[in-house]
């Protein structure tokens, strides 16, 4: 088993986890702990306080009392250097941080560091800019029934409160970010729960967000499970907004929770990318974009390339090429420098995608790579080639979260467009054309927030991100992701 070399992060191993509420790291109310396991190896790698609606609820009122106290006092430019600060910090910390989302998630360290860690520390300096240009706009009224009347009307732009926001397993210090960073930059407070099978991160970087300066209350961080710790925060009276980011079937539920006091809600939910190569594509560039499209973090990303579609000319160059990849691919611990592939998150992930692959199997599916699990111990799946698939297949219809890729082949860009966009979902997309015309044209037929060309899974701070259909509701990142954590007023005087 390879351990971490850091001493701070073996120290904060080995003590409990605990929650962050009111600046102050606490046991929970309850007492009670749970154990994250390694998933490399599957023993226990820490013990977390496990917070539910009592800690949830003392969260929120820490949250509301950093919201109508330091917090809103600070001006928009000291908030922004805090943010900074909070990027540099992580920087400065990006190996401790990277061994911890690797034991913690199982992905490759070196992968943490320049994809997780890197894009973290970027989000908060991205949005540390923002704090400063968040301006309202002035108007020139022409109110019909107020003849001759003058008015000075203008808007602000203020944020909501108290926000409450929900993350998965399988980008933890990333997504902690692409909440924490736009929110605190609009001016709101807020009560961060992470998943469960990925506590560490969250509860390492609120030890960077006291040393960066952020006051008291201001985050919090509550571990616990999604049924009790998370069902508090969707439904809780006194949250004005809840940010989620999971499975589309839970993504249901927390709007529904959310309906009590009408919190504003977005949703940041599953894909089945599709990933659509036509026969005049730079075969070697699209072999190589196509299977890191789905190999990327044991394909554990929501806007993964997990439906391959290839012109039929070009069809076994691509999967043979795709196939060989799939092959060469080092599966491993991911604390192992020439890891390129760790384990899956937990047993239930492991279970659940070879579940789904043995499905397509009976279902006629032919395998040309993968397909069946590596003997323990830890939650390895090989990456997984699936041919003959048909579209009704659940390998080809559900969002699987792993490493399996099914393929099929099409005629024309008409046809292409039809399958692209035979989905429940729209998240991303993949066009491997050298034709710029055609790129654009496909572009703009493709139902997903995100249309990659030539390229696959670049995300940016400046990009918003987010899903058509059931892919979610809103966008994160770039300045759009601002409109979700602020509220507009109108002011209107007569003069
Ligand atoms: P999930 O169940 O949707 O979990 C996402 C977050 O929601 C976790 O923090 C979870 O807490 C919490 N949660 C669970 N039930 C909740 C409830 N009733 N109310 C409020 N919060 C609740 O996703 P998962 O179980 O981690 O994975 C299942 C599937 O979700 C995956 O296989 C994949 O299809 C999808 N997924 C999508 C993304 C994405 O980025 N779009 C990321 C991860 C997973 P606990 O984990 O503590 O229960
Ligand atoms: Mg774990």
């Amino acid at each position: 088993m390879a351990e971490t070399t850091s001493k701070r992060v073996a120290d904060f191993l080995s003590r409990e986890v605990p929650l962050f509420i009111g600046g102050q790291h606490r046991k929970s109310l309850s007492g009670k702990t749970f154990e994250t396991p390694n998933p490399a190896t599957g023993k226990t790698l820490a013990t977390v306080a496990e917070g539910d609606a009592a800690d949830i609820d003392e969260a929120v009122r820490a949250a509301r009392a950093a919201y109508d106290g330091a917090w809103r006092d600070l001006t928009p430019s000291s908030r922004g250097k805090i943010l900074w600060k909070i990027g540099d910090l992580i920087e400065e910390h990006a190996e401790e941080l990277a061994d911890l989302e690797s034991l913690d998630n199982g992905k490759p360290k070196l992968q943490a560091q320049f994809a997780d860690v890197a894009v973290a520390a970027e989000l908060f300096h991205y949005m540390a800019g923002w704090t400063t240009k968040l301006e309202g706009n002035t108007m020139s009224l022409s109110t019909p029934y107020a003849p001759g009347a003058q008015f000075h009307a203008y808007t602000l732009r203020e944020p909501l409160g108290v926000v409450g926001q929900i993350i998965p397993w399988n980008f933890p210090l990333m997504m902690a970010s692409w909440k924490l960073a736009p929110a605190l930059a609009c001016g709101n407070t807020l009560v961060l729960k992470p998943a469960e099978q990925t506590p560490l991160s969250a509860i390492f970087l609120a030890d960077l967000l006291t040393e960066a300066g952020l006051p008291d209350g201001v985050v919090n961080i509550v571990n616990g499970y999604g049924e009790t710790a998370g069902a508090a925060l969707a439904a809780h009276e006194n949250v004005d907004k809840i940010a989620f980011t999971g499975s589309t079937h839970v993504g249901k539920l927390v709007l529904r929770a959310a309906e009590g006091n009408l919190k504003k809600v977005t949703l940041e939910l599953g894909g089945k990318g599709p990933n659509v190569v036509f026969d005049d594509a730079d075969v070697e560039a699209a072999v190589a974009g196509a299977a890191d499209a789905i190999f990327f973090n044991q394909g554990q990303v929501c806007c993964a390339g997990s439906r391959l579609y290839v012109q039929s000319g070009i069809y076994d160059d691509l999967v043979a090429g795709v196939t060989e990849a799939a092959l060469n691919i080092k599966v491993g611990d991911g604390l192992l420098p020439d890891t390129q592939m760790g384990p899956l998150v937990s047993s239930e992930q492991l279970e659940r995608v070879s579940g789904y692959v043995q499905q397509g199997l009976a279902d006629g599916a032919v395998p040309t790579a993968g397909a069946s699990p590596v003997s323990g111990p830890g939650f390895f799946y090989p990456a997984t080639v699936l041919t003959n698939t048909r579209p009704a297949m659940s390998v080809v219809t559900d969002e699987i979260f792993g490493p399996v890729l099914v393929t099929d082949r099409f005629d024309d860009a008409t046809e292409a467009a039809s399958v692209a966009n035979n989905s429940i979902y729209g998240l991303s997309a993949g066009i491997w054309t050298k034709d710029v015309s055609k790129a654009h044209t496909f572009a703009k037929k493709i139902q997903a927030g995100t249309v990659w060309v030539n390229c696959f899974n670049i995300l940016d701070a400046s990009l918003p991100f987010g899903g058509y259909k059931q892919s979610g509701w809103g966008r994160e990142m770039g300045h759009e992701v601002l409109n979700a954590y602020t509220q507009t007023k109108s002011v209107v005087m007569m003069l």
